[in-house]
């Protein structure tokens, strides 16, 4: 059996394997996904949840002042980043679509394209991308946060490399029917065992396969 698909059953066994099902439309999911950048679940929900009942559609945000749209999400940090991001997207968007800013088209495109698409508006990189297309669409896309990006280095999945590259090395050897959970269980492991500062090796499930485990046993 091939390491990746051990690290994919060891933590399914150990986090639950999750199953993809209906996402959020592919707008929503960008704008939800934007608002989680440097920040936690917790702050990204509850920021999303205050823009959606602050403004009835994305077309209002997009014509409201800057400063409305930061005051409405700034309960998840980075508003004034944020704000001026989402406001330029959405206005991008409805500038090439005559005032419409529905993105369900792009499930029309291959991966490729629609990330292409994504990756053409400020603010958006592989990760973002990534995140819209797996958790909209259910495609095999695999976002790689720091989460994902520290525990494939230290298991030896991958190489030191940045978190950009991280994406197409592991997009190559995760089987697409497991990318879904791989990135979730992978999140969840980063965060309740592979700390990254005290990663808990004598707790975790990986250690008999993990390279960074095993060199520190090994002194
Ligand atoms: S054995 Fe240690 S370093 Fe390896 S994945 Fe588990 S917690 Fe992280």
């Amino acid at each position: 059996m091939s390491v990746i698909t051990t690290v994919c059953d060891l933590l399914d066994e150990y986090h639950g394997e999750k199953q993809w099902s209906n996402g959020r439309p592919i707008l929503d999911e960008l704008i939800y996904t934007i608002l989680s950048q440097n920040t936690s679940a917790a702050n990204s929900d509850r920021a999303y949840e205050s823009l959606v009942n602050r403004f009835e559609t994305w077309q209002a945000v997009a014509g409201s002042p800057v400063e409305d749209i930061a005051s409405a999400i700034k309960s998840g940090g980075l508003a004034n980043i944020k704000a001026p991001r989402i406001k330029n997207i959405l206005l991008q968007i409805g500038e090439r679509q005559h005032g419409d800013t529905n993105l369900d088209w792009l499930a029309e495109l291959t991966d490729k394209e629609a990330v292409d698409y994504l990756l053409g508006f400020e603010g958006v990189g592989r990760k973002t991308a990534a995140c819209v297309l797996m958790f909209s669409l259910g495609r095999p896309a695999l976002p790689v946060d720091t989460h994902v990006h520290r525990v494939a280095m230290r298991l030896g999945l991958i190489e030191k490399v940045s978190a950009d590259a991280a994406h197409d090395l592991l997009a190559q050897i995760v089987p697409a029917e497991r990318i879904y959970s791989f990135h979730i269980n992978m999140v969840a492991h980063g965060r309740q065992v592979c700390h990254a500062r005290g990663p808990k090796c004598s707790q975790c499930v990986l250690d008999r396969i993990c390279r960074w485990a095993g060199s520190n046993k090994g002194g």
